[in-house]
């Protein structure tokens, strides 16, 4: 089984919206910063996963 899922965010910075690549092998919330794919300016990003899925997603201006 594959742990890693793609899922889409949106740049709280400039708006637009870019896939990053996470890990669902782990239960629970994940705070990761990545960098936007259209402006380069960093999103706070919070993951929440659930049994291998993703349940929950939130951005923030880091
Ligand atoms: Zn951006």
């Amino acid at each position: 089984m594959d742990w890693i899922e793609e899922i889409l965010i949106e740049c709280p910075q400039c708006g637009k919206s870019f896939a990053i690549q996470i890990e669902t092998a782990e239960e629970g919330t994940v705070q990761l910063i990545e960098d936007c794919a259209v402006c380069c300016r960093p999103a706070a990003v919070s993951i929440t996963v659930e049994e291998g899925e993703v349940t929950g997603v939130t951005v923030e201006v880091s």
